[in-house]
């Protein structure tokens, strides 16, 4: 049997120095592609142009290659073989595009909601620490034409109605429905939709691609076939399903790698400057030595 060639990606958005918990989870995911004769693709999620700053760009890759990263494609290859751009602030068309065909297939609808509208909705539980609240449904079953659009192309070359009024595309979940996946690491997982998470953002009302919908796309296109992340992603992982589903798309296996957390217990973020690649390189620490770490 033709079994397709593995791929693998480390997929960082430049918002800040990568740290220790990132390099740990991409080096998971450079020793799989290594295990399985694959290849390691490096992904640069810029797509978020209000959080992301330019000189992390070079940062991040300077930072990966000091650790001992090392992708066959991406940003800073030779060899482009024909599945970039790799850069996400040059894929709009691709996510335009997909925004288009779900549009069409009925799976998103218009939101004018805004966060605060969406945390004051007083049944609006919250599905978890980091998770965002769920979707109350407020504008699940408004009808476009009272929000009166014009159909046209936005600056950007998405077909979205033209309207006085800022608003989200957001996909509909098929409430009730368990979504299931066996996580290559952390075995059976299961998520009801509507009840762990509810209708989720692909477009923001910023004209700015959702990270679920360009992640989808993304990975489809790049024909990754195993996807290495942190276990904070496992319900986004969920939503991404339903999005493979509504394409049309296969999706890749997945292997959630557990967190790093800090001294007091909290998991690392951007702001952990102590654990930044950068900071212990400059106290010079070597990259040998964090490994083993
Ligand atoms: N850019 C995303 C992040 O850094 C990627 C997540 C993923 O691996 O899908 O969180």
């Amino acid at each position: 049997m033709n079994r397709p060639k593995y791929r693998g990606r480390l997929a960082p958005s430049p918002t800040g120095l990568l740290h220790l918990g990132h390099a740990r989870t991409f080096w998971v995911a450079q020793e799989r592609a290594r295990a399985n004769g694959g290849t390691l693709i490096l992904r640069n999620e810029d797509i978020d142009s209000t959080r992301f700053k330019l000189e992390f760009v070079p940062q991040m890759i300077e930072d990966l290659r000091w650790f001992g990263f090392e992708w066959q494609e991406g940003p800073d290859c030779p060899d482009q073989s024909g599945f970039g751009p790799y850069n996400q602030s040059e894929r709009r068309p691709f996510y335009a595009a997909a925004l288009e065909k779900l549009r069409e297939r009925g799976f998103v609808y218009p939101c004018t909601c805004s966060r605060k509208d969406i945390r004051d909705a007083a049944s609006a539980p919250n599905a978890g620490d980091d998770e965002e609240p769920i979707y109350p449904g407020t504008c699940r079953n408004k009808n476009l034409s009272t929000l009166n659009p014009v159909k046209g192309r936005g600056p950007h070359g998405a077909l979205r109605p033209q309207l006085s009024t800022r608003f989200s595309w957001r996909f509909r979940v098929p409430d009730s429905e368990t979504v299931s996946f066996v996580d290559g690491n952390l075995g059976a997982q299961q998520f009801v939709a509507g009840k762990d998470f509810g209708d989720f953002v692909v477009w923001r009302g910023d004209d700015v691609p959702a990270y679920q919908l360009a992640c989808v796309v993304d990975d489809a296109a790049m024909q990754i076939t195993e996807v290495v992340r942190g276990a904070d992603l496992l319900m986004s992982t969920a939503r991404q399903i339903l999005l493979y589903r509504a394409l049309g798309l296969t999706p890749p296996a997945f292997y959630h790698c557990a967190l790093m957390l800090d001294e007091k217990g909290r998991r690392l973020a951007k702001r952990h400057d102590a654990l930044s690649l950068r900071t212990l390189r400059e106290r010079g620490e070597t990259p040998e030595l964090l490994r083993r770490f």
